[in-house]
This record gives C-alpha cells, sequence and structure tokens, in this order.
C-alpha cells in the first residue's frame, strides 16, 4: 500500500455515549464529517466538550447530517463561525428542521448570555461567558446546506458517493450509505444509521432497508432496551385521558417540540375522531413546535401511506382538527392558566429544564384532579427525572411546590429501536458482505449488551467504536 492512501474511520462524539454525534470517513486524508451533533447533560462538561469541537474544521471536506436533533446538527454553526465553508448535505426536511433547531439554540445562548451576565454583576463578578455561535452564525451555516433527497446517489468528492435512505426516525431523518474509493484503488461501502427509527411509527414511514454494505456503523440507544408495543400505548393514553377528565383535570404532557408534540397531535386526532376520548380542547404551546408542524405540513414527501391518503385524498389535515389549539404568544399561554374543566396541553421543554412547560407546571403539579403525562426520555439532574421519580415536591423556578397531581408515564413513543427491533432491521441487510458492525450512540451497559446481542445472531464482527480510535476500512473487491 502507497503511503497516505487509506479509508479510515474513527468518532470525535457519540462515541461510548448518545450525545455530540460526530463520526470521520477519512480517504486518502480528505476528511468526511457525518454529523456534527451538540453534547449534552451536566451543563459546564457539555459547554467544554462543545467549545472544544473537534475536528478541526479547517481539514474538513464535506459533512453529511442525517436528521435535525440537536444531539446530530446542533454544533453546525461553530463549525462555520469558525471557517468551515464546505456543503452541508442533507434531506430537505432536516435542512428545514435544523434551522428551527440551531435558531433555537443560538436565541437560548444569547438570552443565557444575558441572563447570566445580569446576575453576575449584581454579585459584583467578572463575566466573560460567550455563547458558542449567534444567529448569524446559523445564516451563514443555512447557506452552505446542498439538499439530497432520498435515493438520489451523489459524488461529493474524490472517490465518495453519498445516497440517503428514509432512517424513519423524525421527518427527514436518513441513514446514509457512502461509497469510498482511495487513489490506489481500495473501495468500501459504508452505512451509518444516523439515529435509526421504528416500525409503525404515526405520519413518517418505516425505517428503509440498506442495500449491501462492507461496514456498518449502527446507533444503539436501546442497545439493552424492549419498548412496549404502540397499541398498547395508545389505549392507555385514552385511558390516562378519560380518566382525569372524569376528575375534572389537566392533563399536561412535557414534549419535545419536533416529532413527539406532531405525534401526540396526531394520536389525539385519531382518538377524538373514534370518540375513544371525551371531547375537550388540545392545547400545544411551544412556539418551536408550532414551527416545526408548518414545516411537517410542507413535506409530504416523507410521510407514510395513512398520513398521505388523510392528507391528499381526503383533504383533511393531520396536524389540525376543531379540538387542536395552538398558541405561540407569551399572552395566549398565559391564559392557559385560566382554562376551567378538562383541557390536554402539550408544552416543551420536553424536560421540564426551561420553557413553558415549567409555568403549566407551577399552575397544575399540586392539584390532584390534574395528570403529569412523560412521554418521553428524562436525563438525570432534571425537573422532569425528579417528577418521574415521583418526588413529593419539586422546585421549580426558585419555589417549592408539593407533587399532587397524578404522575403516568408511557414510554412506547421512543423514536430509537430497541435492540430486537435493531437487530430485525438488521437481519434484512446482507449479512454476508457485511463485514463488520461499528456501535455508537449508546451508553457502554446498552453497547455491550448490543454486541454480545448480535454476535449471538451471528455477525461477524462487532466493534464497539472508542472516541478518537482511528479503524482502517481497507476493503478490496
Ligand atoms: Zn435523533
Amino acid at each position: 500500500m502507497l503511503k497516505g492512501m487509506s479509508i479510515r474511520l474513527h468518532s470525535e462524539g457519540g462515541a461510548g455515549e448518545v450525545t455530540g454525534s460526530k463520526h470521520v470517513l477519512s480517504v486518502d486524508g480528505a476528511r468526511c464529517l457525518i454529523d456534527c451533533g451538540a453534547f449534552q447533560g451536566k451543563r459546564e462538561l457539555a459547554e467544554e466538550k462543545n467549545r472544544a469541537l473537534v475536528p478541526d474544521p479547517e481539514s474538513l471536506a464535506s459533512v453529511v447530517l442525517t436528521h435535525a436533533h440537536f444531539d446530530h446538527c446542533g454544533m453546525l454553526p461553530l463549525l462555520s463561525k469558525r471557517g468551515y465553508r464546505g456543503n452541508f448535505y442533507a434531506t430537505p426536511a432536516t435542512r428545514d428542521l435544523a434551522s428551527v433547531v440551531m435558531m433555537d439554540s443560538a436565541a437560548i445562548q444569547s438570552r443565557d448570555a444575558e441572563y447570566l451576565g445580569k446576575q453576575a454583576a449584581k454579585r459584583g463578578e467578572k463575566f466573560d461567558w460567550k455563547p458558542l455561535y449567534d444567529e448569524n452564525d446559523v445564516v451563514q451555516a443555512m447557506g452552505q446546506f446542498v439538499t439530497v433527497s432520498y435515493r438520489r446517489p451523489l459524488a461529493i468528492g474524490d472517490g465518495m458517493r453519498i445516497e440517503l435512505f428514509d432512517a424513519g426516525h423524525i421527518l427527514g431523518s436518513a441513514m446514509c450509505r457512502m461509497s469510498a474509493r482511495d487513489r490506489s484503488g481500495r473501495e468500501a461501502l459504508i452505512g451509518f444509521t444516523g439515529d435509526l427509527g421504528r416500525k409503525g411509527k404515526p405520519i413518517i414511514r418505516d425505517p428503509e432497508f440498506l442495500p449491501p454494505v462492507d461496514y456498518l456503523v449502527m446507533e444503539a440507544t436501546y442497545g439493552d432496551r424492549l419498548h412496549e408495543s404502540t397499541e398498547d400505548a395508545i389505549a392507555r393514553l385514552a385511558a390516562i385521558v378519560n380518566a382525569t377528565a372524569k376528575r375534572g383535570g389537566k392533563i399536561v404532557i412535557p414534549a419535545f417540540a419536533i416529532e413527539r408534540t406532531q405525534e401526540l397531535v396526531y394520536y389525539f386526532h385519531v382518538l377524538h375522531d373514534k370518540k375513544l376520548i371525551p371531547d375537550m380542547p388540545i392545547w400545544v404551546d411551544s412556539p418551536m413546535a408550532i414551527n416545526a408542524t408548518s414545516i411537517f405540513q410542507i413535506h409530504p414527501e416523507c410521510y407514510d401511506e395513512d398520513v398521505h391518503e388523510a392528507f391528499i385524498k381526503h383533504h383533511e389535515n393531520p396536524f389540525g382538527f376543531n379540538a387542536l389549539h395552538f398558541s405561540s404568544s407569551v399572552q395566549d399561554s398565559k391564559r392557559l392558566n385560566d382554562l376551567q374543566g378538562p383541557a390536554i396541553i402539550i408544552s416543551a421543554d420536553g424536560m421540564c429544564e426551561a420553557g413553558r412547560i415549567q409555568h403549566h407546571l407551577i399552575h397544575t403539579i399540586s392539584d390532584p384532579r390534574n395528570t403529569i403525562l412523560i412521554v418521553g426520555y428524562m436525563a438525570e439532574n432534571t425537573l422532569g427525572r425528579r417528577i418521574r421519580d415521583g418526588m413529593s415536591e419539586v422546585r421549580i423556578q426558585g419555589d417549592i411546590y408539593k407533587v399532587r397531581a397524578e404522575i403516568e408515564e408511557i414510554n412506547a413513543f421512543s423514536a430509537h429501536a430497541d435492540y430486537a427491533e435493531a437487530w430485525d432491521w438488521l437481519s434484512h441487510m446482507d449479512l454476508v458482505r457485511l463485514k463488520k458492525v461499528f456501535l455508537v450512540h449508546g451508553e457502554p451497559a446498552g453497547l455491550k449488551h448490543m454486541s454480545e446481542y448480535l454476535r449471538e445472531k451471528g455477525v461477524r464482527d462487532v466493534q464497539i467504536v472508542k472516541y478518537g480510535e482511528v479503524y482502517d476500512l481497507g476493503a478490496t473487491r
């Protein structure tokens, strides 16, 4: 082999952990980055890792974005700010949703800087914290997107081609199949799952099966967990709404603004049409969710059959029905506090750490007629986690509140395949051709279980990717 000729893979985030996804494929030294996500979790540590931003933007030839979740797209504006001027390849829906997510982050960072600066000034302390990026950097990043629809193969540089397939995770989410050929003629086909979705999610399609690859970089968020069935979850959702309505209470649902909120709206639409829940107002109180919903409306190319039919054939809008209301202004949001009688309120942030959901919790959590319904993952050290764990009182915006509302949890709305679903998806691939599976995007226990499970199922070679470790992919055919 001549010096410098090579096809290599390494990860600079999302290896041994679930946030900060950044995977680098190098062909003869030209580097393509797959996802540039933000690290999340304990604030100071996440901030330090995000600010460090590896890989070096100057060394990158191209960037592929699999989907618009913050832990996959959140650091793209920082790449632009630090001098990267190449392309960001993504599906059209991902580009649009990423715009909302990145702008939201820039706004939160600038509000934080202002608030923390004032706090420091009150204490007479020096304050030199600066946001990682601002709105201008997001505008710069948006100008670098090149959109690629599903199954439209595209050359993205010397020896590199990509093709995107529906990952069934959130609107616009993609798996990427990359073909890489180095100067010596060695060629490898590498698949990246991004976040692997699940069959039977509403609105979006099921994950596609990938055509043959030599190597697969696969996520393992639920590498050691199985989800309950969606049918059971919808039945429970109806039961919780009915029980709360009988008590004359409200159902407050903290939910992420993208995908989860639109899914809930869709389920409530179906339950409402079938008269399985009583007539009651349903409020979506989150400006980002409202922006995201309008993006859902303009991307019918991402819908599954059911929604497509409702939308196109019956002229019905799956994201709007009589009982549904959106509130975007702060005044509207505050008016919800005075709502009398049963109602459903869906609001962000999904882990209750910030945003309007906190006001709704303040007004509902101490009344036993109400229900707080948890539908998403609540990370450690968050308000959402404390509520989920059944604390008898919680602190919200500085004040202590007794928890007297019913606390319910439904986990089946997850957007990630569990390990059995992941294997079911993988088993449709050409496993004779597949030389190795690289596992990323998981906690250590999940990664370990997943790797043992796949080996038991007969996958030839499974590698848990270590942060920074370089893997040679010199496949010859
Ligand atoms: Zn995701």
